[in-house]
This record gives structure tokens, sequence and C-alpha cells, in this order.
């Protein structure tokens, strides 16, 4: 069997302190975990399930502690939302954690949910999911609770803890397993803490979590 287009290399995390890379295969993604992001939507965390989109696994930028992303068409107010991203390995049981950011289009969000439309032009595009390199749970333990941050430029802006999810990592990965078997390379990430705001071409990232590798996105 041949193919009439040449084949592309599937998107890949780093593994630290591996040489072997992960390949991505769908990204999942938690609309609202954290009560404190919730309230500072306009939510009653109690009333939330949970809830899911998606992005294309292209949209995935990975390095090892520093990549650089490109400033996206067709907004003029790109978040950033730190969050605890699993990777799933072998059986689709969790393989390791990375830090990503998972980048959104907020006025084309808010279009979409003023008019009760999908949020994919706001949520999947080139560069959409940047992912820090991966920690094999082999390394580093189950991640249950621990400091998340990121800063903008030096100034904290995003600082939470793995505690206050409403759903935990294993709580989602059965939600989503429920509405579709989760499979081997699929990655989650797993929601945002409060202080989302957004950012401009030049901007530096900063993102820490308790027992991770930093990671630093730059946008270009
Ligand atoms: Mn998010």
């Amino acid at each position: 069997m041949s193919y009439i287009l040449p084949l592309w290399t599937p998107p890949s995390l780093v593994i630290s302190a591996r040489s072997d890379l992960f390949p991505v295969r769908r990204v999942h993604c938690v609309a609202k975990n954290y009560d404190d992001h919730i309230r500072e939507m306009g939510g009653d965390p109690k009333k939330v399930k949970p809830k899911f989109f998606s992005k294309s696994a292209h949209a995935v930028v990975s390095g090892t502690d520093k990549v650089s992303v490109e400033y996206p068409r067709a907004t003029s107010n790109l978040h950033y939302e730190v969050e605890l991203v699993v990777a799933l390995g072998k059986d689709a049981e969790i393989f390791g954690y990375g830090i990503g950011i998972d980048f959104t289009k907020r006025d084309l969000q808010n279009i979409a949910k003023e008019g009760g439309m999908p949020w994919d032009t706001a949520k999947n595009f080139t560069g959409a999911a940047a992912v820090s390199q991966i920690t094999s749970i082999a390394d580093c333990n189950e991640i249950l609770e621990g400091e998340i941050t990121l800063s903008v430029n030096g100034e904290m802006k995003q600082k939470g803890d793995l505690s206050q999810m409403i759903y935990n990592v294993k709580e989602i990965m059965q939600h989503l397993d429920g509405y579709d078997e989760l499979l081997p390379g699929d990655i989650i990430f797993t929601g945002t803490p409060a202080g989302v705001g957004a950012v401009v071409k030049g901007d530096v990232m900063d993102c820490t979590l308790k027992g991770l590798p930093d990671f630093q996105v730059s946008l270009v």
C-alpha cells in the first residue's frame, strides 16, 4: 500500500533522560477543573460536571525545557492556561507527566460561547498545545498535588495547587474512557487554575509544577 502524499512524522514529546520520543495520538482537554478558575469565569463549581474538548495532535509544540510558539492568526486576545499534562503509555496507563500551556483565542472562544458554537477555532490551531518534556512516572511517582505556576515576563500570573482540581487525574481518565476508549499515545490537559490572561508577541512564560522540570514558552 502506498499513499498519495509523503507521510508526516507523528507529533511527539521529548521524554526526560531518554532518547526515545513519545508519539502523540490525541489531545484531550478538560474545560474547567479548578474551583477558582470556574469562579473567575462566572460559574458555580458545585454544578460543574467534567466537560471535554480536544485539540489535534498537530497543535502540539514540544521541546525539552524551552519552546517557541508563533503568535497565531485571527486573534487579538491570546490567553495562556498552564496545566498538568498526563501522557498515556502502554495499555493507556499513565506513562508520565509534563507541563503544558493550553493556548486559547479568548476572543473567538467568547464568540463561540455566545453562539453556542464549537470551540475548535479558539482552541485547536498550530502551537495551541505547548508541552514540556515528559517525566516518566517511574522517575517521579504519581503526581496528585503540588504547586503549579505560570509567570509572564517574570511576573506571577497563575499560582494554584493540583489538589484544587475538582476531578483528579484518575477521575478524568475514567470519564474520558467512558465516552471513548483511551489509547496509548493520548495526552490529557487537566485544566487550569485562576489567573488566565492575555499575552503578546515577545512575551516569555515560565511554568513550574512541583516535581517536574521547569518549562519556558516564548511567543514569537
Ligand atoms: Mn485549559
